[in-house]
């Protein structure tokens, strides 16, 4: 089966399941997103912070896959929310991968703390307006602040790319997303091997039942809730093996089973309130 899309409240379509590079060594991104477009990935998630945009750029271009078969995320960095500053990263970014326009722009983190998010958040509209990003998002926004955008300029962000997996699942801020008609995107969806979340024994029992593996089951149950995920490895076989979680379709019961490991303290990254100024 090809992997579903899913259509944003704009009318464009992602998706559901792509390669993510954080981490990927800026020597390497070419080559290993170069798998993941040989495997059969069309979808990658990028961000200026993660300094491998170039790349991912020439991976893109090697790959001879028409551009509009593609879908390129990046992301806007901590220390460019000023208004001018965020048009000028957009360039930037687009500069380093090759590319002509991104078909969706998120703003990294809201960083409450600096008090820029809605600057760059109309910035974004801006970009979006001149052609450059075909959707505009948000990513790592706690619930005042994602509101805060909205009500200040009318324009809700397509989807908001936050920390999920199945020991931190948000189940207050994916109900707002659906208040909104936002799509929820899931980082971190292995649990970045910060926890024993690919050890744990209900994710290996549903795999080996359904000769799967744990990685699978867990991409699996973010795609049976309709969340875009975007898991990383930089190794061929996982990388493909990744994308197979397409091939997975979770029965309730197992959905819910994996509902049942939701933890208070499973949060394996930074609270974006607490985002320290860049
Ligand atoms: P992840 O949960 O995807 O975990 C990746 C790690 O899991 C790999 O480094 C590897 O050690 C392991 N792994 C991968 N495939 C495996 C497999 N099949 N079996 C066993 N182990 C496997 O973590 P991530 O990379 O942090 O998140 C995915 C993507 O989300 C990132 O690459 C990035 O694109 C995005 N992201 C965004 C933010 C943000 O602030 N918006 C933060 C983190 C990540």
């Amino acid at each position: 089966a090809t992997v579903p899309t899913l259509r944003f409240h704009d009318d464009h379509a992602i998706p559901q399941l792509g390669y993510g590079v954080f981490k990927v060594d800026p020597a390497v991104a070419a080559d290993v997103t170069g798998q993941a477009l040989r495997a059969g990935y069309r979808h990658i998630d990028t961000a200026a912070a993660y300094g491998n945009e170039e790349g991912v750029g020439q991976a893109i271009r090697e790959s001879g896959i028409p551009r509009d078969e593609l879908f390129v995320t990046t992301k806007l960095w901590d220390d460019a929310h000023a208004y001018d500053d965020a048009l000028a990263a957009a360039d930037a970014s687009l500069e380093r991968l090759g590319l002509e326009y991104v078909d969706l722009y998120l703003t990294h983190w809201a960083v409450p703390a600096q008090g820029l998010y809605v600057d760059a958040w109309k910035a974004l509209i801006e970009l979006q307006r001149r052609g450059k990003v075909r959707s505009i998002g948000v990513s790592n926004h706690p619930v005042p602040q994602l509101e805060e955008i909205i009500e200040a300029t009318g324009v809700v962000p397509v989807i908001h790319q936050i920390e999920l997996h199945p020991y931190f699942q948000q189940r207050e801020l994916r109900a707002v997303h659906e208040r909104h008609g936002i799509l929820t995107e899931a980082w971190g969806p292995l649990g970045q091997g910060k926890s024993d979340l690919l050890e744990n024994p209900v994710l290996a029992d549903i795999a080996a039942a359904r000769s799967a593996t744990p990685a699978q089951v867990a991409i699996a149950w973010q795609l049976a809730h309709g969340h875009v995920v975007i898991p990383k490895s930089v190794t061929p076989s996982r990388i493909e093996e990744n994308l197979g979680a397409k091939d997975l379709a979770l029965t309730s019961e197992e959905v819910a089973a994996i509902d049942a490991l939701d933890r208070p303290d499973g949060r394996g990254g930074m609270d974006p309130a607490q985002r320290p100024l860049p």
